[in-house]
């Protein structure tokens, strides 16, 4: 089987060869929002014409038209860069034409009711300019002209690219026989990286489905805090060892300093007061937290992923988006948590299914994603739908008798639901209906 997977390496750029990044990151950013711009032009200038006098430019016309910009400009540039900030603005186009945000816009502003939500749902999918002052940036390189060599400490390799000798730090090997497709280097809080998405061959023993063994299939409620299986364990989101409180008393005490400065700013008569040095150090602290609490959660998530694809053979989800998912924690009623304890703390829901989805795949295992709906209010016992159960409800009783975890019995649905996709099992629907058609 063909994998295509990303493989992402710390690299440590000298003085000289930041600023080369640094440039090419800044040029890459510029090519996108000269094609944004062109963009945005022609769609004005063919907005009243009829069908067949509308001009659109091609693809070889936005790389001509970037690079005589950056020229004007006299920005010294590579043209793989301003090439590859073209196709990726281009398949974001295609992104935001297609049917189903086309669609999406609709509905977005059939539901709009001020003005404001008007013009946010016009823009609903539209690409936006890019900055090159945030802590994260980054250029694409298409797969030509580098080179990854073995350099005299075993831990490290020297990647070649642009003439500069990077040293990359090689934490894992990449596969034997794998074809590059494209490298991105990016930069994140002053630290690099150089990431490949990588094509190789791997033999995958695919699990049987017709001896699927039962035990070795569950089904995952993702909550706010924990992961219920259906075999009846609850899996904290994160080890017991991270200090949240740490970091988010940190986190907040360093927002506050800011937001201070920021409100010392607004209230001063002086328009052309600038933030202050001590304003960005701070603004440098809280992505530093940010990222290192991302990365704690990350990898609290690989391991459970990993575990989970180990010991069972099919997983079931709930079919969920991450917007879905904010609306969800109102309605369960969960004290939304602010600022960092939120993103430590909440379950990352789309990180976690995506994690799930491609290790089933390299590993043969199945994945399912089911219809969310009722999955927490429906008995797993005996079918029936249980309208009363209160958002903060912990325990989910029935008239059958069945008295279980309120997540537990979601997760059992759920993959009752995952193993009827697959034409296995008894499924939730029949036995209701035969339970109505009894009465
Ligand atoms: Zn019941």
């Amino acid at each position: 089987m063909q994998i295509t997977k990303g493989f992402k390496y710390r690299i440590y750029p000298n003085k000289e060869q930041q600023a080369l990044i640094n440039h090419q990151c800044f040029i890459y950013n510029q090519a996108y929002n000269i094609c944004l711009n062109l963009w945005l032009k022609e769609v004005e200038s063919n907005k009243d014409l009829p069908k067949e006098q509308k001009k659109y430019l091609r693809a070889v016309d936005y790389d001509r038209l970037v690079k005589e910009a950056l020229k004007n400009r006299e920005l010294p540039f590579k043209s793989v860069v301003t090439q590859q900030a073209r196709i990726n603005f281009l398949r974001s186009i295609k992104r935001a034409l297609s049917k189903e945000m086309v669609a999406e816009r609709k509905r977005a502003l059939d539901s709009a009711t001020t003005p404001k939500q008007k013009a946010k749902a016009l823009k609903l999918g539209i690409p936006n300019f890019k900055n090159s002052k945030l802590a994260k940036t980054s250029f694409n390189w298409n797969n030509q002209g580098f080179q990854i060599l073995e350099s005299n400490n075993a831990k490290f390799k020297t990647f070649k690219l642009m003439s500069m000798p990077l040293k990359m730090k090689y934490h894992r090997s990449l596969p034997q026989g794998y074809k590059v497709n494209q490298i991105t280097i990016s930069t994140s809080n002053d630290k690099y990286y150089a990431s490949f998405s990588i094509t190789y061959k791997q033999e995958i023993k695919q699990v049987d489905l017709a001896h699927l063994d039962s035990a070795k299939c569950i089904g995952i409620d993702l909550n706010i805090n924990d992961i219920a299986l259906s075999d009846g364990e609850l899996i904290k989101t994160l080890s017991k060892k991270v200090n949240a409180k740490k970091y988010n008393d940190k986190f907040k005490r360093l927002m506050r300093k800011n937001s201070r400065r920021v409100r010392i700013k607004l209230e001063s008569k002086n328009k052309n007061q600038k933030l202050s040095n001590n304003f960005r150090k701070t603004q440098k602290q809280l992505n530093q937290i940010y990222e290192r609490s991302s990365n704690i959660k990350k990898d609290s998530y690989h391991k459970i992923t990993t575990r989970l694809i180990k010991e069972f053979d099919l997983v079931a989800v709930e079919a969920l988006k991450n917007k879905n998912m904010t609306k969800r924690a109102k309605l369960k009623n969960v004290k939304q948590k602010s600022g960092l304890n939120r993103s430590i703390l909440n379950t990352s829901f789309y990180q976690f299914s995506q994690m799930l989805a491609y290790k089933a795949l390299h590993n043969g295992k199945f994945f399912v994603k089911v219809n969310p709906q009722y999955t927490s209010k429906t008995c797993s016992v005996c079918g029936k739908i249980n309208e009363n159960l209160s958002l903060s409800d912990r325990v989910f009783e029935c008239d059958c008798g069945n008295i279980i975890h309120r997540d537990i019995n979601a997760s059992i649905n759920i993959l009752e639901r995952g193993l009827k996709s697959f034409g296995l099992g008894i499924s939730l629907l029949d036995t209701k209906q035969k339970a109505f058609r009894v009465s």
